[in-house]
C-alpha cells in the first residue's frame, strides 16, 4: 500500500464478538469434539466468513435445506434462529438437534407466542430476508406483518386493530428502528411496544460505541462479511454522522485511497466479526504509517450465555439425550 497521513488508529469499545456469537460458535466446535465430524449446520452459524470457514474445515458442514442432512446426523441451528416449521420437520427426521439461536432471539420467540395466543397481531421490523426475521415470523402460521421502513407502515392491514403488539429484528439500526416504531404507534396508538426492545444489548453498545468515535475520527472502518446485519448497521451509523464508513470481511479488502487525507482512522468489529480480523486490519493500516493504537471507553459487557444440556462439561451423561430447544 502506498504511505498516505494516517497517524492513529481509535479501536470501538465494545466491538466483536457478543455472547450470543460466543455461544453459537462453542455449540459447533463442542459437538465437533464430542460426537465428531460431520457435524451439520443449517444455515451459516453467525454471518462471518472466517469464521465459517475455519469450522468447516474443523469438520462441519453447512446446509440450507434439511434435505441435505442425512438421517441420524448431527443438527446445529444457527445463531438467527428457525420457524417452527422447521424446528418441527428436524425433529420429525430424527436429528440429533443442539440450538444455538441466540437467547435473546429466542425471548422475541416466546414473547411472539405467548402473546399470540392472547389474540395478538404482530408488526415486526426487520429486514425481509434476513434469517432472524424468517425464523421469528415463522413461529405463527399468520397474523404477523413485516415493515422494513416507515412508508411500509401505511400499508399494513391487520384484522384488527386493538390487539396489535411490535417485535423487532435484534440487530437493527436503534435510530431507524426508533422512528418506524412511532410511525407505528402514531396509526396504530393501541399497538403494544415490547416491555424491553427486542434491538439486543449487543447492536446498542456497538452502535453507542460508533457514535462516540465518529466525532473524533477522518473515517470509520467496520469489520465484518456483508450479510452481517449488525455489521452493515454500524458502517451505517458511521456515514449518518457524517464520517465516511466502509465494511471489510478480511485485511485484504482495505482500499488504500479510502485512508486519503485520513490522520485518524477508527475501528470496530460487527458482532460476528472475530478479534483476529481486527488484529490483521491494524497491521495493515499500520502500513499506511499509524503510529498509535488506542482503545476507546465503553460500555463493559459481562453478558455470557450457557450451553445447552448435552454440551456443557458438567453434564457430560446427558449427552446421548437429544436436545430440541434451549
Ligand atoms: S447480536 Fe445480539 S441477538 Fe445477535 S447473537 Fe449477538 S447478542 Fe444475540
Amino acid at each position: 500500500m502506498p504511505a498516505a497521513a494516517v497517524q492513529n488508529i481509535l479501536l470501538a469499545e465494545p466491538r466483536g464478538f457478543c455472547a450470543g456469537v460466543d455461544r453459537a460458535i462453542e455449540i459447533v466446535e463442542k459437538a465437533l469434539t464430542k460426537f465428531g465430524a460431520p457435524i451439520y449446520v443449517r444455515h451459516e452459524i453467525v454471518h462471518n466468513t472466517y469464521v465459517v470457514d475455519d469450522l468447516k474445515a474443523k469438520g462441519a458442514i453447512f446446509i440450507e435445506e434439511l434435505d441435505d442432512v442425512p438421517p441420524g446426523a448431527t443438527l446445529v441451528f444457527s445463531a438467527h434462529g428457525v420457524s417452527r416449521a422447521v424446528q418441527q420437520e428436524a425433529e420429525r427426521r430424527g436429528f440429533q438437534i443442539f440450538d444455538a439461536t441466540c437467547p435473546l432471539v429466542t425471548k422475541v420467540h416466546v414473547e411472539v407466542a405467548k402473546l399470540a395466543k392472547e389474540g395478538y397481531e404482530f408488526i415486526m421490523i426487520g429486514h425481509k430476508g434476513h434469517p432472524e426475521v424468517e425464523g421469528t415470523m415463522g413461529q405463527l402460521d399468520h397474523g404477523i406483518h413485516l415493515v422494513e421502513e416507515v412508508e411500509d407502515v401505511a400499508r399494513v392491514s391487520p384484522r384488527q386493530t386493538e390487539r396489535l403488539a411490535v417485535v423487532t429484528q435484534t440487530t437493527l439500526s436503534v435510530d431507524d428502528a426508533a422512528h418506524i416504531a412511532q410511525a407505528i404507534k402514531v396509526r396504530f396508538p393501541m399497538v403494544r411496544e415490547p416491555k424491553h426492545q427486542d434491538i439486543c444489548y449487543a447492536t446498542q453498545n456497538r452502535q453507542d460505541a460508533v457514535k462516540l468515535m465518529s466525532s473524533q475520527v477522518d473515517i470509520v472502518i467496520v469489520v465484518g462479511s456483508p450479510t452481517s446485519s449488525n455489521s452493515n448497521r454500524l458502517a451505517e451509523v458511521a456515514r449518518k454522522l457524517g464520517t465516511p464508513g466502509y465494511m471489510v470481511d478480511r485485511a485484504e479488502d482495505l482500499q488504500p485511497q479510502w485512508f486519503e487525507g485520513c490522520s485518524r482512522v477508527g475501528l470496530t468489529a460487527g458482532a460476528s466479526a472475530p478479534e483476529i480480523l481486527v488484529r490483521q486490519v491494524v497491521e495493515r493500516i499500520k502500513a499506511l504509517g499509524a503510529v498509535s493504537v488506542q482503545t476507546m471507553p465503553g460500555q463493559p459487557e459481562t453478558v455470557k450465555f450457557p450451553l445447552p444440556k448435552g454440551l456443557r462439561l458438567d453434564l457430560d451423561d446427558e449427552a446421548a439425550a437429544p436436545v430440541a430447544r434451549s
